[in-house]
């Protein structure tokens, strides 16, 4: 369904038989009198299971592709981390390229994912007992039409917030024996800085125990009309080394359209407001907004350059189920996304940027991919660990997953918490529990 998804082709009538039988298989796909057929006959059993879905996957991305004559830039690579898979591969392999060319990724994109190993060297490691601590704030100002967070406007949740943060206060204590190397913090949502600085402080006195060594602390802070410098001194009080501001857009036309309350020269402003306490800054776009035009795009990247944050994520529009814009969008083709993507690679990397983290998600516009992109020696460790899922992740908080990595067995076992908050307010006590079960095991 991922690859079928990739062309849009729900409407077709695809034949599929598989053959298979000890270390041999045979998949065959076919539209009309089009097939594709992928057969291998060579495989030792490990391998078999694991490259049947694989191989099925790629067989039919190549009848695809040839019958609408069009190739995808990560080829039949749906998987949401890329470099996870080269990385896997580089464990035997000397190199990840070949793999990739067979399952069609374009060669701009195997570049891509080389500089990206290349960007985490120093910080990737996988090593048991390494964490990160994730505290959930879901929060929001207003509600973006691309967003399909549980998330509502605050005025609708301010009357849970007493309950969530002593829920928070309960998770974090009850977290604080579980962990043992403390690799980071990130403080996202939502957007934390929806929260008053008082109930910011709650938060922050709460993580406060189990960062005691110093580590790498984020506040996804977030949009810039809740950005005060009351908050921004109480996040230098408390040790932040790292706030996200988050344009998406420089064009307050586009904003106005994705229905955010804020305007261009609202970020500039909270820059501004941000410079003298050093942080790490991150600052996000969004390539594929409905409407925008390329130009449009072009001048945002350039906007983010000039205000010069150690960090820009480019993101490409995902439209997920539960957004509005899912809703009131069928169908998006490509339409300049290359182009814009091309003109973020270019530009970012000419102003002395290079990718360190990468990932993709299902219903991405395009089917292309989120960057993040750094100055040199400011990589986010936070980033890093979750998007190569090479460390615990312990959450906190509502819509939050909590992730054991099992490093010697290649397994992954998670806990999510209810996305909506009357509910996760119910279960917490439910949750540490299982969060201590599986920490302990
Ligand atoms: S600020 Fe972020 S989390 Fe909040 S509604 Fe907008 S996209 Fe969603």
């Amino acid at each position: 369904m991922d690859v079928v998804r990739l062309f849009s082709a729900e409407d077709l009538e695809i034949a599929h038989e598989f053959d298979g039988e000890g270390a041999y298989f045979c998949n065959t796909f076919r539209i009309g009198v089009q097939e594709y057929v992928y057969r291998d006959t060579s495989l030792a059993p490990i391998a078999y299971k694991s490259l049947i879905k694989r191989t099925a996957k790629l067989s039919l991305y190549k009848l695809l592709s040839e019958f609408y004559r069009k190739k995808l830039p990560w080829g039949s690579l749906t998987g949401i981390r890329p470099t996870r898979l080269a990385y896997q591969e580089l464990e035997w392999a000397e190199d990840f390229a070949p793999l990739f060319r067979e399952l069609g990724v374009s060669e701009e994109n195997i570049g891509l994912v080389k500089r990206v190993i290349a960007g985490q060297r120093g910080i990737y490691s996988r090593k048991d007992g390494n964490c990160d601590l994730f505290v959930s704030l879901p929060f929001c100002p207003t509600k973006c039409v691309y967003c399909s967070f549980v998330t509502a406007p605050i005025e609708k949740t301010r009357q849970y917030l007493p309950d969530y943060l002593a829920a928070l206060r309960a998770e974090l204590v009850a977290a604080k024996p579980l962990i043992k190397n403390l690799r980071s913090v990130y403080v996202g949502g939502g957007t934390p800085f929806a929260l008053s600085a008082a109930e910011l402080k709650e938060v922050f006195e709460a993580i406060a125990p189990l960062r005691n060594n110093g580590c790498e602390f984020t506040v996804e802070a977030g949009r810039p009309d809740v950005f005060t410098e009351e908050k921004l001194r109480l996040c230098k009080d408390y040790g932040v080394t790292r706030i996200c501001i988050n344009a998406q857009s420089f064009s307050d036309r586009t904003l106005r359209a994705i229905g955010r309350s804020h305007t261009a020269a609202q970020v500039e402003e909270a820059f501004a407001l941000a410079a003298p306490y050093n942080f790490t800054v991150n600052c996000d776009l969004i390539a594929g907004l409905t409407g925008e035009s390329a130009e449009e795009f072009y001048a945002s990247v350039e906007k983010a350059i000039s205000l010069k944050p150690e960090n820009i994520t480019v993101h490409t529009l995902c439209l997920k189920k539960g957004s509005r814009l899912k809703e009131e969008v069928a169908a998006l083709g490509d339409g300049d996304l290359p182009d814009m993507i091309a003109y973020s690679r270019r530009a970012l990397t000419e102003a002395g940027y290079e990718p360190y983290y990468l990932y993709r998600q299902k219903y991405m516009a395009g089917a292309h991919e989120n960057v993040g992109w750094t100055k040199p020696g400011f990589a986010s460790v936070y980033n890093v660990d979750v998007m190569e899922e090479s460390a615990d992740n312990l959450a906190v908080g509502a819509n939050a997953i909590t992730k054991k990595i099992f490093t010697g067995e290649g397994r992954i076992e998670r806990i999510g918490s209810p996305k909506d908050i009357p509910t996760y307010l119910n279960k917490v006590r439910a949750l540490i529990e299982e969060k201590n079960a599986l920490f302990e095991s």
